[in-house]
């Protein structure tokens, strides 16, 4: 009998909490359909708990791990190298083990940029309001403003987290950043060409409510996206489609980031078709 490898090649998620992760359905059914012996292991990693993690997943010889809240800056202490993305933006979605050598990136924002480019939507030259200064809200601007966007509106409750943002693009990248505070009813102003909620504001289980904005300086055929995938077109998109804007749900966002990730561990093309389809299904059951 020809010799086999039992061994599978292990990638995971270390999170808290975790347990509402669907990482590992788009990952798995990748894996699955491109033929590769790879496990996606979604872990609940307590704060304190990081650092043995993270020796831990070097001592498994572990290809690669997501990290998602609280984790996402407090990893780049462990690591060896990090990408210019993720240094930008300072915190790491996707740790990559390569050569002995743990290299922290950061695929949030690159995912959201694909999502654009898979509807057909530009962003070279264009003005982008974007609701929120968190996490995501800072992958996205900085992407956005490195794949050409002409200016960033951020509007944000905590002035401090949106005036941040604003310096960290208007450093790093040759886009205008100006900061917008949010107190009541925010309006959308008037040079917005593309419009995106980075906000957590409509997540499950909070499914009835939306961004506080008005809603009718939503011109028709506006792009207007969400970073929200669960439910998929949460009452924020449904809002904007109402005012016949041109919507784009966080599943495309959360499925391109995953098949940057696919691909930067395991150096094969993600089958993308398949894994979303899979994540869609699993957000219909
Ligand atoms: P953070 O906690 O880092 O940031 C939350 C942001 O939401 C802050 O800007 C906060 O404002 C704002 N916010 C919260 N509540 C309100 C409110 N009631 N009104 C206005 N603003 C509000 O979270 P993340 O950035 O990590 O995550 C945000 C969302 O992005 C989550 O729903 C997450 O699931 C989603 N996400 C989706 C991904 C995808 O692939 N589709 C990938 C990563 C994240 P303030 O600063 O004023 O408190």
């Amino acid at each position: 009998m020809a010799e086999k490898n039992y061994r599978a090649e292990l990638v995971g998620v270390f999170g808290d909490p975790v347990d509402g992760n669907p990482t590992g359905v788009l990952e798995e059914a990748g894996f699955a359909a491109a033929g590769l012996n790879w496990r996606y292991l979604t872990c609940r990693v307590a704060v304190e708990d990081l650092a043995d993690a993270m020796r831990g997943m070097r001592a498994l010889g572990m290809r690669g791990v997501n990290l998602t809240m609280p984790h996402k800056v407090e990893v780049i202490q462990y690591l060896d190298e990090l990408s210019e993305a993720a240094r930008i933006i300072g915190a790491v979605n996707t740790v990559i083990a390569r050569d002995g050598k743990l290299i922290g990136e950061n695929t949030d924002g690159k995912g959201f940029v694909r999502s654009l480019t898979d509807e057909g939507i530009p962003l070279s030259g264009k003005t982008v309001t974007l609701l929120g200064a968190g996490g995501a809200a800072k992958a996205i601007g900085v992407e956005c403003a490195l794949a050409g966007a002409r200016k960033l509106n951020i509007i944000n409750r905590n002035a401090a987290r949106g005036t941040e943002l604003v310096e960290t693009i208007s450093k790093h990248t040759p886009a205008e950043a100006v900061y917008l505070p949010w107190a009541g009813t925010a309006a959308i102003p008037a040079d917005t060409e593309i419009l995106i909620n980075a906000t957590c504001v409509g997540l499950h289980p909070s499914v009835d409510e939306c961004p506080d904005i008005r809603y009718e300086d939503i011109a028709p055929g506006m792009p207007v996206c969400d970073v929200v995938f669960n439910p998929a077109m949460p009452l924020f998109l449904r809002k904007a489609a109402a005012r016949g804007a041109r919507v784009v749900t966080g599943l495309g966002m959360l499925t391109n980031q995953g098949a940057l990730n696919f691909e930067l561990w395991t150096g094969v093309k993600a089958p993308r078709e398949v894994m979303y389809e899979a994540l869609k299904k699993e957000f219909e059951d």
